[in-house]
């Protein structure tokens, strides 16, 4: 195995180790560097027994063993980590000031604003994001602000958007961005890290928060329910449908079993790894938080506040220990689960978890 835990691997063992036991979190990575590995809608599957074993397929996969201690100095230099939230500058409450991407995104259509502003500024000339809608989610290549506009609002399954890379880079790409769940954002930082593959192309990673997506088997469980004729889902607690002022709930509790399995063994729920995170505020549900990681990411967000295309109101200091609580226990969880292998930690960061660290 490499130093970053990326070892070489062929497709082979990708499909005996990560897929057929059900741990593939659906990113899309994999699927475009490989013939032989194809998407079906949001399942992911090898077709060909390949033997490579230098394939890069299992080198960048977010469920191939994962060195998050390497992965992090090599995002952020050598520096004292925040083990619970990941490295930040800083933490704020954000949102669009244009009322028009507000209003089509999922809370203050922040990843929405930066997203253009990035490729207004030239710091991006594509995104790989996720259209259609809760109702069947859609990896996107989206290369203009009304593409990116048309990609707002969360569908809560697996879009793997990361299966468009290749397909970017044949468009002639040379700054892609992606926005994606937090699996997604590991495999970006394996895939920005290895420039044989032109990782470095990934010219900018914002994450998004999340604790579970659920399986495509979700597309006809609302079908069957006929919650398709909503235009909006979220999951304050239980599952809302909305459309205007009429809301209709599911119980999670009837959902939990369509929850992947992969998403049980994460132990990232901010996107740590990413130049920008993004999540919701759980209480104000016209903003986002927005945690500033890179100097990279920081930058973009101090340029867009300066030229009024997001706004930004001080990170509540209540609210930061509620924050630190749900992530803490969630990391703990991961790491008590025996099917948790992939993650490669320091001894230091697992005693936190497991012993030290319970008065979080
Ligand atoms: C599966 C999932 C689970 C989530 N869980 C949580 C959570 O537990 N807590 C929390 O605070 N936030 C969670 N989020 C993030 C939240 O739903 C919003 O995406 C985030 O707050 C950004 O809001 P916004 O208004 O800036 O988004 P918008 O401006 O509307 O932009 C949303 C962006 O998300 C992208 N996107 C949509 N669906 C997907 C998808 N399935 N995979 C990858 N990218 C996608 C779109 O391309 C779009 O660019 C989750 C998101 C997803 C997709
Ligand atoms: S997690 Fe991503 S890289 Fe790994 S097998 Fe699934 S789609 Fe491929
Ligand atoms: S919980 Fe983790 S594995 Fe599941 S979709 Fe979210 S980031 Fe990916």
């Amino acid at each position: 195995m490499g130093e970053r835990g990326d070892g070489y691997n062929s497709a082979e063992m990708l499909k005996k180790n990560i897929i057929s036991p059900g741990l593939c979190s659906g990113c899309g990575a994999c699927v475009g560097y490989c013939p032989y590995i194809k998407c079906y809608g949001e399942r992911v599957a090898v077709i060909h027994d390949c033997k490579i074993t230098d394939g890069n397929c299992y080198r960048i996969c977010p469920r191939a063993s994962t060195n998050y201690d390497l992965l992090r100095r090599d995002t952020f230099g050598p520096i004292e980590f925040d083990l619970v939230l990941g490295n930040y500058e800083a933490i704020y409450f954000a949102r669009a000031t244009d009322e028009s991407i507000r209003s089509r995104g999922q809370y203050g259509g922040v990843v929405t604003a930066l997203s253009i502003f990035a490729l207004e500024t030239g710091i991006l000339d594509c995104a790989l994001m996720t259209g259609g809608n809760y109702t069947q989610a859609k990896p996107f290549i989206a290369a203009d602000a009304g593409d990116m506009l048309a990609c707002a609002g969360s569908k809560y399954t697996a879009a793997p958007n990361l299966s468009l890379f290749q397909e970017a880079l044949k468009k002639g790409y040379q700054h892609i961005g992606v926005v994606g769940r937090p699996c997604q954002s590991t495999a970006a930082r394996k895939m920005q890290q290895a420039a044989e593959i032109k990782g470095e192309k990934i010219s900018l990673i914002i994450g998004l928060f999340c604790m579970g997506s659920f399986s495509p088997d979700f597309y006809q469980l609302i079908k069957d329910k006929k919650l398709d004729g909503y235009e909006k889902m979220d999951i304050p607690g239980d599952i809302k449908f909305a459309r205007g002022n009429k809301e209709t709930y599911l119980p999670f509790d009837e959902m939990r079993e369509y929850v992947r399995d992969s998403c049980h063994i994460c132990y990232d729920p901010l996107s740590e790894l990413a130049d920008l995170s993004v999540g919701s505020t759980e209480y104000d549900y016209g903003w986002n938080t927005l945690i500033m990681r890179t100097t990279k990411g920081s930058n973009l967000v101090k340029d867009a506040a300066a030229r009024d295309v997001i706004e930004l109101k001080e990170y509540p200091g209540d609210r930061l220990p509620l924050l630190k609580k749900a992530v803490f226990n969630k990391k703990k969880r991961v790491l008590e689960r025996p099917d948790a292998k992939y993650l490669e930690l320091s001894d230091q960061e697992k005693e936190f978890f497991l012993v030290t660290g319970g008065d979080i």
